[in-house]
């Protein structure tokens, strides 16, 4: 835990917010500011700044968070599809240094944009 986390706050239930998945190493929550119908973070519980500060130490907790954004997909009614999305660091578009998921679904989103 980082003590000026908020997704680490979050996802350890430090401050409620709307949970749709919980398990030991994850929890998955609806985003503030949603940019789909379905707009859902898979975090992890402990503290990772980014997909660049993962080591082999965190192989099996990031083939966890792809394993269950599949699921979570299912039990939030994305059988036609869905897109997951790691914004990494500043070229990336990464606000939030604590690592995560997108989860984005019910919307069709042009890609590549434009
Ligand atoms: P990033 O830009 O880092 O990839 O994504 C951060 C995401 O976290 C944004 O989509 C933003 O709306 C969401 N977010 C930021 N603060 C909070 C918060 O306090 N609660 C929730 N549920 N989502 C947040
Ligand atoms: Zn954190």
């Amino acid at each position: 835990m980082a003590d000026d986390c908020i997704f680490c706050k979050l996802a350890n239930g430090e401050i409620p917010t709307d949970v749709v998945y919980e398990d030991d190493l994850i929890c998955s929550f609806k985003d503030a500011a949603p940019q789909a119908p379905v707009h859902v973070l898979i975090v992890p519980k402990k503290h990772v700044g980014s997909l660049d500060e993962c080591t082999a130490e965190d192989h099996a907790l990031l083939g966890h968070m792809l394993l269950k954004a599949s699921e979570i997909a299912g039990k939030l009614g994305l059988e036609n599809g869905y897109r997951v999305v790691i914004n990494t660091g500043e070229d990336g578009g990464q606000t939030v240094h604590h690592l995560h998921i997108h989860l984005l679904g019910k919307r069709y989103m042009e890609w590549p944009p434009g």
